[in-house]
Formats: structure tokens, C-alpha cells, sequence
């Protein structure tokens, strides 16, 4: 070892994403002496650097070029948008991606987070090792550091999953490769419609790619209900996009220009071309390669570490946040679960619930949910009311040019409490922090309905849904 000191340290945090970060500063305000480690030479995760926040950057670009086209009826014309496509990432990059990662680094200097760059492992229940990040680390003489600590987070994310039949290339690539392509594809390939692919499906065919969407399961975004989904499916397909589901790509070649898949459509074998093939098949946490082993922390057969409700494992002073553990795999779980953390270990009776995590595709147009759907509650035993109002009844939905789509609300049927909300539509991604507040506060659908919502705003189908939930429809 180059030094053979441990050194002791009060919260260590590994991983810097949306968990560490976040669990690193609400630490240290609570008092905490904090270090983070962190593998790579920039801060934010997957989130700030390779997942939500470029990927909406993308979006964005796509729906200013769908907008530019878009306008015969409102009786504008311009010339076909041009797309500078160098220009995009680079603003991409530098203008949206670095200026919030610089904002996070500043934030962890400000609240006196020690950094500290490095792979880590632990070696015991109590003990700790960083190594020099980079692939010679385990070749190295260097042994790295080890420390000791009060309590450790461990927030180490997780990486997408590589099917054996499609080994990552230079043009069979993950997400992260998606967001960073020199150029708009001519042809893509996604395999997986789950909410990653659908969005950067959504994103490319807005930008001019020809795209070709392929899904095991009967429909994309399978984790929604299918009358949201099939709204996105036919946006998609209006934008010229090729969905087959319930199929399975076999293989992939893969040369200098480009990708042939190999796979089967409606009994018949078909090779498809594309310049890319993007796969996005799901993400695998990053539990298996820290360590835990040597230590009492417990891994259920997927890999998630096993928590109690303040995210504490089986070794009482670690605790695991994020993708690590069990729930969606999103970035707001985690910014909660690293506050929940960083409180119990200052004492605090803080826990995670995760009746009100909502969960947005931002597809066009965008899906957002919270808590439960109707067959869920009533495989729960739970018996539910739905009421549901369409964008197409919602003036600032119609004069936006966006009447798609419905907000939903599933109450019970006893007290009228909303236990879940569906929406896809306009502004979606938005308007479900309403329905997620409501289902935390356990309101009923009168509260919602006595609530005086803007008008005309794309609010008001909320309104309006919870007036049809108490039997005085208004707009329908
Ligand atoms: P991560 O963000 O994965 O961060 C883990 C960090 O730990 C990384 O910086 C990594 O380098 C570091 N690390 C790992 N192992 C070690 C180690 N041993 N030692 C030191 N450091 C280590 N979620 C949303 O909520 N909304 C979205 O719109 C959204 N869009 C997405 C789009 C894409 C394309 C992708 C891929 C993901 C998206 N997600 C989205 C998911 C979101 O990015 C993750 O849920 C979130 O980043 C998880 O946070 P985390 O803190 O658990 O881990």
C-alpha cells in the first residue's frame, strides 16, 4: 500500500449521482463531517452527465424542429429547419450538462464536502478502499487508500445492461452513446421501447432519423397502461417511426458504416439496416463489483441492496440509496432517499415511502403517473373509482394544438381518497406534481375538485376529472 494509514472520516458517501450528491449536502447540514468518492472526474451520475439531463436537452432540440414544421394550420411558414448537429451537442454539453455539474461541484465546496476521486471497495463492514479510478486499477502496485467511518451511504447507481447477442461497439451502443453521436443517424435501430428508448426514439425521429422501434413486449413503454401508451404509439408512428413489438432480435452485425439485426417479423426471417443500433434493455445496479460480499450487507437475487425503510442494510452504519435499491430506478427516488439517509443517521425519524414517486416518459406527448392504477388497487383488494377528462375538452390543450391525451384520477370508492393518477398529454411531466402532493397528503378528489384552478391552463383537466369523481361534471 502507498500509505498504510487508514484514515478515519465521519459520512463517507460513495458515488456522486442524484443519491450521493444530494445525500453528501444534506449531511453535511445536518452537522455531518462528509466525504465523497467519487470514480470518475465529474460529479452528477449517470443523471447530469449521461441520463436525464442530456437526454431532455435532446428532446427539446426535437420539439423545436417538430414545432418548425408543425404550422401550416396556424398559418406560418418557414423555410425546412437546418439542424447543426456539432452545434447541438456542443450546446448540449457545455451549455446545459457542464453548467449544471459545475453548479453541483459548487454546491458540495459550499456545504465543505471533502472529494475525493476514486474506485471504491469495501473490504469489511468497517473499512473501506479507493483506488485510482481508470482500467489499470487492479494491475496497479498502488493499493489506494483505505479509511474507516462513523456511517457510509453507498449510492453507486447502476449501468445498462448488454445483451451477450449485441456486444457494445461502435455502432451498437446504450444510452450513452445515443446522446452523444457525431451525427443525426440516417437509420437507428432501438431495441427496448422501455421509457429510454421511446424518449430518444421520440428525440432522433425529430431530428430526421429514420427510426425502427424493437420490443419484446405486446407494446412500448410497457411499464405504463396501454391507453397511454397507445397514445405515444401513434405520435411516434405519426412521425414516421417503425414500432414491431412482441419481438425479439436475435443478433447483430456490426461493421465501419454501419448495423445489420437480424430478427423475426410477423414468421419471417429480416435483416434490418441502420447506422446505429441503440439497445436499451434495462440497467443492472452496480452492487456487484464494491465489495459487499465482505461485508453483512444483504443483495436480493437482483442485485438490490436489501434496506429497511431509512435505507439502512444489514450492517447498521451502511446505508444504500438510488438505483442500488429496489423501486424505479429514477433520479427523484433518489434525491429522497439520500435526504432519508443522511437524517436517520443524524438521528432523525425520517423514512422512504414510495406511494407518491412519480414516474414521467418524456415522450411525445409525455406520460406521467403516480401511485396506483385501477387493476393495481383492485389487486390489493382495494375497491377504486375512476374518472377520467380529456385534453381534447381543455381549452389551452386545443389552443396549443395539443388536444391528445386524458388525465386520470383512481379514488377510493368508500372515502373518494385518490390513491393514483394517470396523465399523458401536454405538459404531463408537470402537471403530476399536483396528483403526487394529493396522493402523499391522502386528499380526496372533493379537495382537488374545491381547488380553484387556473383557467385557461392544462391544469384544469385535473379539476375537471375530480368533478366528474364527485358526480358534477362541468366541461363533458
Ligand atoms: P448514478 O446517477 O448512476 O450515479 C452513481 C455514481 O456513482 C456515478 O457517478 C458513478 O461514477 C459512481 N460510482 C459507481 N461505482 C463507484 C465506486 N465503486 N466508487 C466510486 N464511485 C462510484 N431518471 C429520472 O428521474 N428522470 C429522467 O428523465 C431520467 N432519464 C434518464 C435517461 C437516461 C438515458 C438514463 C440512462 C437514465 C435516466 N434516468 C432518469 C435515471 C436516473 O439517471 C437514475 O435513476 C439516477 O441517476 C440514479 O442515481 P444514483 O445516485 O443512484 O446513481
Amino acid at each position: 500500500m502507498s500509505d498504510s494509514t487508514v484514515e478515519h472520516r465521519g459520512t463517507i458517501v460513495i458515488g456522486s449521482g442524484p443519491g450521493g450528491y444530494v445525500a453528501a449536502i444534506r449531511a453535511s447540514e445536518l452537522g455531518q463531517k462528509v466525504t465523497l468518492i467519487e470514480a470518475t472526474d465529474r460529479v452528477g451520475g449517470i443523471c447530469l452527465n449521461e441520463g436525464c439531463v442530456p437526454s431532455k436537452a435532446l428532446i427539446s432540440v426535437g420539439h423545436r424542429i417538430r414545432a418548425a414544421h408543425d404550422t401550416d394550420q396556424y398559418g406560418l411558414s418557414f423555410e425546412a429547419p437546418k439542424l447543426d448537429f456539432a452545434k447541438t451537442q456542443h450546446w448540449k454539453q457545455h451549455d446545459v450538462v457542464e453548467r449544471m455539474t459545475r453548479g453541483v461541484r459548487g454546491l458540495l465546496k459550499k456545504h465543505d464536502v471533502e472529494i475525493v476521486q476514486g474506485f471504491a471497495t469495501l473490504d469489511s463492514d468497517t473499512v473501506l478502499r479507493v483506488m485510482p479510478a481508470g482500467p489499470q486499477q487492479f494491475m496497479s502496485v498502488d493499493l489506494g487508500r483505505q479509511f474507516t467511518f462513523d456511517d457510509l451511504i453507498i449510492a453507486t447507481g447502476s449501468r445498462p445492461i448488454e445483451i451477450p447477442s449485441f456486444p457494445w461497439g461502435d455502432r451498437v451502443i446504450d444510452s450513452t452513446g445515443a446522446l452523444n453521436l457525431p451525427e443525426v443517424p440516417k437509420r437507428m435501430i432501438v431495441i427496448g421501447g422501455g421509457y429510454i428508448g421511446t424518449e430518444l426514439a421520440g428525440a432522433y425521429a425529430d431530428m430526421g432519423a429514420k427510426v425502427i422501434i424493437l420490443e419484446g413486449s405486446p407494446s412500448i413503454l410497457p411499464l405504463f397502461e396501454s391507453d397511454l401508451s397507445s397514445i405515444v404509439t401513434k405520435r411516434l408512428e405519426a412521425k414516421g417511426v417503425e414500432i414491431h413489438t412482441g419481438v425479439r432480435a436475435r443478433d447483430v452485425d456490426e461493421d465501419a458504416d454501419g448495423v445489420q439485426v437480424f430478427v423475426t417479423l410477423n414468421d419471417e426471417e429480416e435483416t434490418l439496416e441502420a447506422d446505429y443500433c441503440l439497445v436499451t434493455v434495462g440497467r443492472r445496479p452496480n452492487t456487484d463489483n464494491i465489495g459487499l460480499e465482505f461485508t453483512s450487507v444483504e443483495i436480493d437475487n437482483h442485485g438490490l441492496v436489501v434496506t429497511d425503510e431509512q435505507g439502512r442494510t444489514a450492517s447498521p452504519h451502511i446505508y444504500a440509496i438510488g438505483d442500488i435499491t429496489a423501486g424505479p430506478a429514477l433520479a427523484h427516488k433518489a434525491f429522497f432517499q439520500a435526504k432519508t439517509a443522511a437524517g436517520a443517521i443524524a438521528g432523525q425519524p425520517t423514512a422512504n415511502d414510495y406511494i407518491g414517486v412519480p414516474a414521467v416518459c418524456f415522450s411525445d406527448p409525455e406520460v406521467a403517473t403516480v401511485g396506483v392504477t385501477k387493476d393495481e388497487a383492485e389487486k390489493q383488494g382495494v375497491a377504486v373509482e375512476t374518472a377520467k377528462f380529456p385534453f381534447a375538452g381543455n381549452a389551452r390543450a386545443v389552443s396549443l394544438g395539443e388536444p391528445d391525451g386524458f388525465v386520470r384520477l383512481v379514488s377510493t370508492k368508500d372515502e373518494g381518497t385518490l390513491i393514483g393518477a394517470q396523465i399523458v398529454g401536454p405538459g404531463a411531466s408537470d402537471l403530476i406534481s399536483e396528483l403526487s402532493l394529493a396522493v402523499n397528503a391522502q386528499m380526496n378528489v372533493e379537495d382537488i375538485a374545491l381547488t380553484i384552478h387556473p383557467h385557461p391552463t392544462l391544469s384544469e383537466p385535473i379539476a375537471e376529472a375530480a368533478d366528474i369523481a364527485i358526480g358534477y361534471p362541468t366541461h363533458i
